[in-house]
């Protein structure tokens, strides 16, 4: 029997290249004033901006401009919301990365409210969100996080008592995401590999999360297959247009498993090392990735209880090696040497390497949630997984 399910709302969704010319007619559906949130530099000085604003302007649309640098903090997303909440804003739209995606999402949720938004967040703040917000539309120029289809905007604050936590609510899903898979062709390959990692992350831990259903199993295996054909070759050819289209409905598709399975582990680890360090996101999963994936095996395999997460490893060992009439044991070894592999490949740095103090490995890993995995990891396995990692 087909397990029952909870589904939340999808974003209108326009793929393909070349699709960012629709928005303009786009955005005539709310308004003709709208505020634009990018990145510092990528997207803005490119010459695909200068051609938008044009089109912009020649449908009539005013417009203003403001960028976000780094990782949204509450302070930035208050910052623009309090400069901006006193004119007429129509719809809010981001045209960047994940940080872009979730600042504008955070702004276009908090525009005309009085607190600020660390109030909102999860296991921050004290209040719950209405969910009423501005019309919001997201363009990744990235493709890792799958913001642009979840219900959720990440907000962190870094220092010795930091957070990483999110705003959510079913409501803040983007009114529409325009993936256009050209926009990331100027990502440079460690932000490729970072972001597709985030996104391989986030497609694995939503297929064997304890959340899973048939539904979101359909949508998470689609996108590992395109993670299996695309991600190195995005890595190692930026310019590949077939390449950064399969990386960008990888990436959208991690997005509607993650807001509907939820994720495990390894961004339970993204959270609480990124309250503490500014290192960025797609590096702290991808680090972790290889390492949680074998451990949670390990456990899995001495619990005898979760045959059905095994058997979801081996399928991703089935679409990973490509051996089909291998047994279960064969293809889940095989995805975990996989996973060691591409590592390596993508040089994701450790954890000593990418700053972090030895000192703190025994706190990142008491803040570390285990929401979702499909075994429960113990403090002493989640620091085991940080000590393999910590070169
Ligand atoms: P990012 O948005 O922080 O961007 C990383 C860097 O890439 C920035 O310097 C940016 O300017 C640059 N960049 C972006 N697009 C580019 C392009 N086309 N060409 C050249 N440079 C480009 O990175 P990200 O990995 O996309 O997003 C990470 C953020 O997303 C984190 O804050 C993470 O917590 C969050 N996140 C959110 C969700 C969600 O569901 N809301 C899910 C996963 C991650």
């Amino acid at each position: 029997m087909v397990k029952s399910f909870y589904f939340s709302r999808l974003p209108l969704i326009y793929f393909g290249t070349g699709k960012r010319g629709l928005l303009p007619g786009l955005i005539k559906k709310y308004g003709d004033s709208v505020l634009i949130i990018s990145g510092k530099s990528s997207f803005l000085k490119s010459e695909r901006a200068e051609r938008l604003f044009d089109e912009l302007k020649k449908s009539g649309i005013r417009f203003q401009i403001t960028t976000v640098e780094g990782e949204p903090s509450p302070d930035v997303v208050d910052s623009v919301v309090r400069r901006y909440s006193s004119g007429r804003t129509d719809a809010v739209i981001s045209i960047g990365g994940g940080s872009a995606i979730d600042a504008g999402k955070a702004v276009s949720a908090m525009m005309y409210k009085k607190e600020s938004v660390q109030d909102y967040l999860e296991g921050v703040g004290t209040k719950d969100h209405s969910g009423s917000k501005i019309p919001f539309i997201a363009v990744p120029t990235t493709s890792g996080t799958g913001s642009e289809a979840t219900k959720n905007a990440v907000i962190s604050r870094v220092g010795p008592d930091g957070f990483k936590r999110s705003l959510r609510h079913d409501n803040l899903v983007p009114d529409i995401a325009i993936v256009d898979p050209e926009m990331t062709l100027s990502c440079p390959s460690d932000i490729t590999a970072a972001s597709g990692m985030d996104c391989f992350t986030q497609l694995t831990e939503a297929f064997v999360s304890d959340k899973s259903c048939e539904y979101t199993d359909a949508f998470a295996l689609e996108g590992l297959k395109a993670i299996s054909g695309y991600l190195l070759k995005a890595v190692h050819d930026g310019q590949d247009i077939e390449a950064r289209s399969g990386m960008s409905f990888a990436a959208l598709t991690s997005g509607i498993c993650l807001a509907n399975a939820g994720l495990g582990v390894v961004h339970g680890f993204a959270a609480s090392i990124g309250g503490l360090y500014n290192i960025p996101h797609g590096v702290v999963c991808g680090t972790l990735m290889s390492a949680t994936n074998r451990i949670t095996v390990q456990r899995l395999r001495t619990a005898q209880q979760s045959d059905i997460s095994l058997k979801k490893y081996a399928q991703m060992g089935r679409i990973f090696l490509g051996k089909e009439n291998k047994n279960d044991g064969y293809l889940i070894d095989g995805f975990l040497d996989f996973l060691d592999q591409l590592t390596d490949e993508l040089r994701l740095p450790g954890l000593r390497k990418a700053g972090i103090r030895e000192e703190d490995l025994a706190r990142i890993a008491r803040l570390t949630e285990n929401k979702n995995n499909p075994v429960k990891l113990t403090p002493e396995d989640l620091l085991e997984i940080l000590m393999i990692r910590y070169i």
